[in-house]
């Protein structure tokens, strides 16, 4: 009975498409990106402003309904649909509005659904930039970046998301709306709420609109593939670009030869430029906001060392941009070949550069141990130490053997005592909460869930993930 008033005031507040409730209509937003997660929830709200927003979230606080924020979907750690059908979904991606861009401030102002890429579009004719990129940029939304404080490849050039927000318009759990839309880098006044809201998985609010910090964009740009004959070659060349190429270093993505065959195999439409074959591969890219800066000399010097040293068997610098973008092609689909494999299992990992060899054997040592002919792929960001360890099952098997926790918690255990961490960039989610239980102290766990019962003492912002 409840359902159904909530129901009809959903569809008398939103319209018929606000509000749909029918499985042929809801099909798309109830299942996450690997299909692991997700229940039919009791329908799915698609508000078209920030006030409708605030009604609606009134109408759900008091009738008792869970409420799970949706932006693009494509989260990896299964946070963005439901988990019981008594909670309704929040679909973002129809504040999809690009309210403002100021070049004299630096700032965009723009609606939570707004999708990253339709963002880098409208930035481009102000020479302006949003330094944030990943593979989803087609389909993440501003507000699930925010909510997830996406990382990226130029993360340990700019930060994360959280760095690139200056201000938000949140609609909390109860309807009301905190209004923090200021476009100002110093702002002391108390603690920095909007920081609260990066990196909370939906958790503590819904994030309506963000104003966000833009760079002057790039003029110049070089990318380069490099073939590397070791895993010491790999950081030994990373660690001389960083330091020889310095503020123009903007991406450093590394891949294994595995995964490279991966995709080559399950998207064959990939085009890949190098002849030679080797254990690693290191996507480079250069940038400066000067117009015809001499970007390829500052390469070629960096790399005259490595290349003399035979650290790189290999290398092609993109002479077009048709050319950078085939190489960003390959990169950015490696997820998408592991998918096709089959079953997997992922992990997020990140630990300081200095223990990525240390890690990375014991780990590997580990999982033959566990379950011996484990397919083990792994790519990642190398700037910030950030690997993602990836899993399939050994050739033949469809599955882990019932091993998967006792694999997850071995490589989570391995890189958290390497001072590293468990979830770099994609979050908690529903995934995560029992190895944060385990791996992080009662001291940050309860802290964490203090904060969640202060702003949403009831529990129904998106119940089960996090904490
Ligand atoms: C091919 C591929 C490559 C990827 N590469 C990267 C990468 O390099 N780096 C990286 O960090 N991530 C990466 N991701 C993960 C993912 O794209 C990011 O986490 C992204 O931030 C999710 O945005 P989304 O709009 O799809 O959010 P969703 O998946 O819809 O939601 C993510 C979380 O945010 C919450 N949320 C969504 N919108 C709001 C809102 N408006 N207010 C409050 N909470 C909200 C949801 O409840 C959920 O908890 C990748 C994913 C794929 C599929």
């Amino acid at each position: 009975m409840t359902s159904m008033t909530l129901s009809q005031q959903l569809t008398a507040l939103l319209g018929p498409k606000g509000w749909l409730s029918a499985p042929r209509d809801t099909a798309a937003f109830t299942r996450d990106w690997l299909n692991t997660y997700g229940v039919q929830p009791l329908g799915v709200a698609r508000p078209q402003s920030s006030d409708e927003t605030a009604a609606l979230m009134h109408l759900c606080h008091a009738a008792h309904i869970p409420v799970v924020p949706q932006g693009g979907g494509t989260g990896l750690v299964g946070a963005s649909v439901a988990s019981s059908t008594n909670s309704v979904i929040l679909s973002l991606s129809r504040l999809d509005q690009i309210d403002a861009i100021n070049p004299r401030d630096f700032s965009a102002v723009v609606g939570a659904g707004v999708v990253l890429e339709q963002l880098h579009q409208a930035l481009s004719p102000h020479r302006l930039m949003l330094p944030l990129h990943l593979g989803s940029q087609g389909s993440a939304q501003i507000g699930g970046l925010i909510a997830a404080n996406a990382g990226g490849s130029h993360a340990f050039r700019f930060g994360t998301m959280q760095d690139l927000v200056l201000g938000l318009e949140v609609v909390l759990p109860n309807g009301d709306v905190w209004d923090g839309t200021r476009s100002l880098i110093k702002d002391n006044a108390g603690f920095q709420l909007r920081k609260l809201f990066c990196g909370s998985e939906g958790r503590l609010g819904v994030i309506t609109r963000a104003v966000l910090k833009l760079y002057p964009a790039a003029q110049s740009q070089t990318s380069a593939l490099l073939a590397l004959p070791s895993l010491a070659a790999l950081l030994q060349v990373g660690q001389q670009l960083r330091t020889h190429c310095a503020e123009f270093l903007t991406a450093l993505e590394f891949f294994d030869a595995g995964i490279l065959a991966l995709a080559l195999h399950h998207l064959p439409t990939l085009r890949w430029p190098l002849a030679s074959q080797a254990p690693f591969y290191l996507l480079v890219e250069l940038a400066s906001s000067l117009p015809n800066f001499e970007l390829e000399d500052v390469l070629q010097q960096a790399l005259a060392q490595a290349v003399e040293a035979e650290h790189v068997s290999d290398a092609i610098v993109a002479q077009s941009t048709q050319q950078r973008t085939a190489l960003w092609q390959v990169r950015e689909t490696l997820p998408e070949g592991i998918r096709r494999e089959g079953q997997q299992l992922k992990h997020d990992i990140a630990v300081p550069l200095s223990q990525f060899p240390s890690f990375l054997s014991a780990c590997h040592a580990q999982v033959q141990h566990i379950l011996p002919g484990t397919r083990i792929w792994t790519f990642g960001h190398l700037g910030d130490g950030n690997i993602h360890y990836n899993l399939s099952p050994p050739a033949g098997s469809t599955d882990f053997s019932q091993r998967d926790a006792e694999l997850n918690q071995a490589i989570y255990t391995l890189a958290e005592a390497c001072g590293g961490s468990f979830a770099a960039e994609h979050g908690i989610g529903r995934t995560k909460t029992a190895i944060a239980d385990s791996l992080r102290s009662p001291v940050e766990r309860t802290l964490m869930a203090r904060i969640q019962r202060a702003i949403d003492p009831n529990n129904r912002m998106n119940p089960g993930v996090i904490v």
